[in-house]
């Protein structure tokens, strides 16, 4: 047999999968589909990340084994290419985003490519590809003509050296991440999405998807539901009065001051000895003002309760305030009696401008007579002009703000003067819809057929990263509830299954960084030791939803291993089938559980008892195969096709077992030659009589001394022995 060569096998299949359109998923809606999908990456200048091969090779591990279920897959790939390092970039260099982003999707291409992902490359999407975002600023217009996208006067993040507007992301230590100079607050207008009008849903709809646990309590926290009391304290001597917000009316009795924040409308009053009257008691209290109140949330005062809250109990103790041991009452009850039911979240609307170059124009003018008009939806996609300048301008605008050509226009809607709104959408926007468009991504007409989405979606698996958590799988909740409200979506959640993964770590389990150079390059380990080794390597490197470290060894463990498996070739003989039903099950349910770690280790047991063997069974084999195939493609195809299939292995029907041939018990059998124990060997207690006989015969230990012999008696004892008389 011919050494294993896997730059050629891996090419020459590669070439296959995509000129036969193996992966190519079907709009046929007869069939039934699965839907799985991995978070787009953003092409940066880097390459790939080995990071990004760990979520992909999962997510395509399990489209393999649905393909071979008989599901119609969609597995499908683009770019999220909008954001600030191609901007950074452009800035440094002055070379177009554009080109930047042309090149480095060219890179990130090839590198996946040359991975074997099963994607359905012909429904590749691009963020920044004004075919695409003509939707997201549709989009945006639906959310503007439902008043849902409004414009609020905000303080933002501003660096005073790069005059720069900064995302909280980019302010580190309280420092402009470029330049380190003290971050400044700056009042600007922004534009807001009104996220908190779905807090409620985003919150409630968490019961009916299946998600990891984790996921869900990070979301939940995020949005901070919480049902309480709002309820008014009078004032002495001043007819206003001061709400509260509380999640604890049984503690009324308990209330010894007021907390204001120190922007509330009375806060000035207050520090000159204001006091509010306890409902319950009756008692004069006084009003204080202190910095654990928060003004947005809530109403910005609090009923402190120094019995029984800690906070409350600090700032009693530092200033001389009462505090009072009481007995809790019933929470409804003292509801009704002072206060309304209220539910607050801890969500804020979304921020969604941003003063960059790199992002979707926002599709409005604003007209001197008219106010704020939105662009036509005719008029889309409102495209981003070229600009020789990317740096954002001396008053803080983006860039476009200086071209006075696009910025200067006609009101749509009385043709008077008006400006362009210069402000650009945050990088969360494409990504907030993108998964709808993958199941029609050429459409014209609408962002996907509603024959489409009737048949794709919702997602059936989704896996990313827990740092999107209550950014990206947040936003595109809202999103697609709002495009379900409309009626243009067939369900309320985008997604019915999120899994998540661990980080892979530099060795020694630093963060990978670019800067301390201790990234691991793909395409050098993909030359050295193959694609499949790289990939069985980054599932069988410890549980996928843990952070773990690189190591190289691992690697060419795992290239060993499938070099066994090449090996294994040769031993393939007509005969009997032992049936490994144990991995089929095994490898089945780990793949299902994302246990991939676990599901090698299986397949290394089957591979090494397989060995010990004289010779191995054609339909043994072929199962090892199809259980190995989506972890290792390239070279599972290539071995198939050397038995002599035709067709693909993905074409072929997941392997089977028979649960009552599986027991994890087993019983070791003695083997006696004229009555003298020469061998032994490993099976079910169920294992019957006559193949007791038969694995026997088969041992070489055994072999050994029957070659040539006449067999005069064999016996055999369930669970126990076989004895053979020569
Ligand atoms: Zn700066
Ligand atoms: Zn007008």
């Amino acid at each position: 047999m011919t050494p294993y060569d896997h730059s050629k096998i891996e090419k020459k299949w590669q070439k296959y999968w995509e000129s036969k359109k193996i992966f190519r998923a079907s709009d046929d809606i007869k069939k039934k589909k699965f839907y799985s999908l991995i978070e787009f990456p953003y092409p940066s200048g880097d390459g790939l990340h080995v990071g990004h091969i760990r979520s992909n090779t999962a997510m395509d591990i399990i489209s393999h084994k649905r393909r071979m279920e008989g599901y119609n897959v969609l597995y499908p790939i683009g770019w999220d290419a909008f954001g600030l390092p191609t901007e950074n970039y452009a800035i440094k260099t002055g070379i177009q985003p554009a080109v930047v982003t042309k090149k480095n999707t060219d890179t990130f291409r090839r590198q996946l490519k040359a991975l074997g992902f099963s994607f359905d490359w012909s429904r590749e999407i691009n963020t920044t590809d004004p075919k695409y975002y003509k939707w997201t600023q549709w989009i945006f217009l639906q959310f503007l003509k439902k008043g849902l996208a409004y414009k609020k006067k905000m303080a933002i993040n501003w660096c005073p050296k790069c005059l720069i507007g900064l995302a909280n992301e980019e302010v580190v230590d309280g420092g402009c991440e470029r330049c380190g100079t003290p971050v400044v607050q700056k009042e600007k207008e922004q534009w807001m999405l009104a996220i908190t009008k779905y807090a409620d849903r985003l919150d409630k709809d968490l019961d009916d998807v299946d998600f990891l646990e984790k996921i869900k309590i990070q979301q939940r926290n995020w949005i901070g539901k919480s049902e309480g009391a709002e309820i008014e304290f009078s004032l002495k001597g001043d007819s206003r009065k001061i709400k509260v917000f509380t999640t604890r009316p049984d503690t009324i009795f308990g209330v010894t001051y007021i907390a204001l924040s120190a922007d509330h409308e009375l806060a000035s009053l207050a520090t000159k000895g204001l006091k509010a009257i306890n409902p319950a008691t009756k008692e004069e209290i006084p009003v204080m003002v202190t910095d654990y109140v928060l003004s947005d949330y809530g109403t910005g005062a609090v009923m402190a309760v120094p019995a029984h809250d800690e906070r409350d109990a600090d700032f009693a103790k530092k200033h001389n305030l009462p505090i009072k041991e009481i007995v809790l009452q019933d929470k409804k009850e003292m509801t009704e009696k002072f206060g309304k039911v209220v539910t607050k979240y801890k969500l804020r609307d979304w921020i969604f401008s941003r003063q960059r170059y790199w992002g979707e124009p926002i599709p409005v003018v604003h007209c001197e007579n008219c106010g704020i008009v939105p662009v036509p939806e005719k008029d889309l996609p409102l495209k981003l002009p070229k600009v020789k300048n990317y740096k954002p301008t001396e008053t803080g605008e983006s860039p476009l703000a200086e071209i006075s050509k696009w910025v200067n226009t006609k009101c749509p809607n009385c043709k008077g003067k008006a400006r362009r709104e210069t402000d650009t959408m945050p990088n969360w926007a494409g990504s907030s819809w993108y998964y709808l468009r993958y199941v029609d991504p050429k459409n014209k007409k609408a962002f996907a057929s509603r024959v489409n989405l009737d048949h794709w979606t919702p997602v059936d698996w989704y896996n990313g990263g827990m740092e999107h958590t209550t950014l990206h799988l947040l936003y595109s909740r809202f999103w697609h509830k709002f495009l379900f409200d409309l009626g243009l979506v067939p369900t309320s959640e985008p997604y019915q299954k999120r899994t998540s993964h661990g980080l892979i770590l530099a060795k020694g389990g630093a963060k990978m960084s670019k800067s301390v150079g201790n990234v691991v390059n793909p395409d050098s380990i993909v030359k050295a030791v193959g694609a499949d080794a790289l990939r069985v390597y980054e599932m069988f490197m410890g549980p996928f939803d843990q952070h773990i470290a690189w190591d190289e060894n691992g690697i060419v463990g795992t290239r060993r291993f499938i070099e066994k498996v090449w090996k294994l070739r040769e031993k393939v003989a007509a005969g009997d089938k032992v049936t490994i039903h144990k991995t089929i099950k095994k490898v089945s349910e780990d793949i299902e559980n994302m246990k991939f770690n676990t599901a090698i280790s299986s397949l290394m047991i089957a591979v090494n008892d397989l060995e010990k063997s004289t010779s191995v069974s054609r339909a043994d084999y072929s199962t090892l195969l199809q259980l190995f195939a989506p972890f290792a493609p390239h070279v599972c195809e290539e071995l198939w096709v050397n038995l002599g299939n035709k067709k693909s292995i993905f074409l072929s029907t997941w392997p089977s077992y028979d649960s009552s041939k599986i027991t994890d018990s087993v019983v070791k059998v003695m083997v006696q030659v004229n009555g003298k124990v020469r061998a032994s060997f490993e099976v079910s207690p169920e294992t019957d009589e006559e193949s007791l006989k038969k694995i026997a015969l088969d041992m070489p230990e055994v072999k050994k001394w029957t070659e040539g012999k006449e067999i005069k008696k064999i016996i055999s004892v369930k669970g126990r022995l076989v004895s053979i008389v020569i």
